[in-house]
């Protein structure tokens, strides 16, 4: 079935999204539909619960040596000194590459292994790994063991069907994700292992649906702000300054002046769901004054204030203009009342992404669902963010999207499940879309 790799048959053109071993590669795929079920179920059964980081070194181990068999070189890296790294925890990433047999790009596939806790609500054991009833049951079953499987899947076909594939295919298993990717791909990152000319195109199978292109992602700013006051007896106020007060007065600004701006603010980005297409905040959290003791509380002035902002921007949006507008209503408050002190505390910041859906990877990915799917794809960008953020500003490698099975709204859920079918049919679109970035003609 599968003609000679690099020739084309009879009828076919460059381009025209059919290429030579591409229907066998197809095919070798299908036929490995249990195969795909059961490394998903296997994968599921580590419980690589973050945090703290239980069981990454045997997942990672698994990977590695299925990997091996195929031919793949096999490297583990420690992050060694990233948050939670213990000798109980180790942060343990393991990245596979297969030479192909003549000069070309390299394809990579990033998952995480790391998975949330299991949480309450759940009807079966989720991290047994259940099939039934067409799908596959499970903490990761969606995000991501799912996608993981499906590419690994995609890689081994293409291998078997192109045995004298150009360039290089990698895929790796990294950890942290869920917990800002410092021991995973951001450490990798710092250390080249995600920068050109080393990789070309990366896809990420994060469950962004069998049918969506995910380009890019909104960007985030934490920032802890905190009012000052004075303390006193909470009998005579007056002789104090009370903190909660002034973020009251704050909140309330925020309320009169900066939520209608923003919901104002629409972006270009092809955002899901269509409620993050505006630039949003959270208020995240808030405390003030002295906890209570013993059911009792402190009589007391609060003399600290603090709340924890999550804006998410958009890639109109200019980070240091979006810290200066929350900036300038502190400002104004400490001018028109008496007393106010304010200081702010950046947290965590990310810019916003999104590559060209024009580019190399996104092209051959949306051929490539057109063709197993029989409908041309819908181009997205994710509300929030994801390992993506590290591919791109450290690795500065810009030919980047996630694509994978799985319903977003069901990561993070009780009974998270991935449909079998759709874990075929994205390994055959990832197999297609690597084949065609392999062979230079996405
Ligand atoms: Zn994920």
């Amino acid at each position: 079935m599968a003609a000679e790799d690099g020739r084309l048959a009879e009828g076919e053109r460059p381009g025209a999204g059919e290429r030579p071993g591409d229907a066998g590669m197809l095919e070798l795929i299908e036929g490995r539909r249990d195969e795909l079920v059961e490394l998903t179920r296997e994968l599921i059964r580590f419980p690589t619960v973050n945090p703290p980081g239980e069981a990454y070194q045997p997942c990672a181990e698994f990977i590695g040596r299925r990997l091996k068999s195929k031919g793949f070189e096999v490297a583990y890296v420690r992050a060694v000194d990233a948050p939670g790294d213990a000798d109980r925890y180790p942060r343990i990433n393991v990245i596979a590459r297969r030479e192909g047999t003549r000069r070309g790009p390299t394809v990579h596939f990033n998952s995480h292994i790391d998975v949330v806790a299991s949480g309450g609500g759940w009807t079966l054991d989720p991290f047994a790994g259940t099939s039934k009833d067409g799908k596959v049951y499970g903490r990761g079953a969606c995000d991501m063991k799912g996608g993981l499987a499906a590419s690994i899947i995609a890689v081994e076909a293409l291998i078997d069907s192109h045995p004298h594939f150009p360039g290089a295919l990698e895929i790796s298993g990294t950890v942290d994700e869920e917990s800002g990717g410092y021991g995973g791909v951001h450490y990798l990152a710092m250390r080249g292992w995600f920068s050109p000319p080393r990789l070309d195109h990366v896809i990420i199978p994060e469950p962004l649906n069998v049918d969506r292109v995910c380009i890019g992602h909104r960007g985030v700013w934490w920032a802890e702000i905190e009012t000052h006051g004075r303390t006193a007896h909470g009998s005579m106020p007056f002789l104090g300054d009370c903190a909660i007060r002034h973020m009251h007065a704050f909140i309330e600004r925020l309320e009169r002046d900066l939520y209608p701006r923003l919901a104002q603010r629409r972006t270009e980005m092809p955002v899901v769901p269509s409620g993050a297409r505006h630039a949003t905040l959270n208020i995240n959290s808030i405390h003030g004054g002295l906890m209570e003791t013993a059911g009792y509380p402190a009589p007391c002035v609060a003399d600290s204030c603090r709340v924890v902002l999550d804006r998410r921007l958009l890639i109109e949006e200019n980070m240091n203009e979006v810290k200066d507008e929350v900036r300038q209503l502190l400002e104004q408050l400490t001018l028109e009342r008496d007393g106010f002190r304010y200081s702010m505390r950046d947290i965590f910041e990310v810019r916003p992404t999104m590559t060209d859906r024009h580019g190399p990877v996104a092209r051959s990915t949306a051929a490539a669902i057109l063709r197993v799917m029989g409908h041309p794809p819908e181009f997205i960008c994710s509300p929030g963010t994801y390992d993506q953020k590290h591919i791109d500003r450290i690795g500065k490698l810009r030919d980047c999207i996630a694509y994978g099975p799985g319903i977003l709204d069901l990561a993070h859920q009780p009974d998270e499940y991935v449909v079998i079918d759709d874990l075929v049919n994205s390994a055959k679109v990832m197999a297609l879309a690597a084949a065609a970035l392999l062979h230079g003609r996405a």
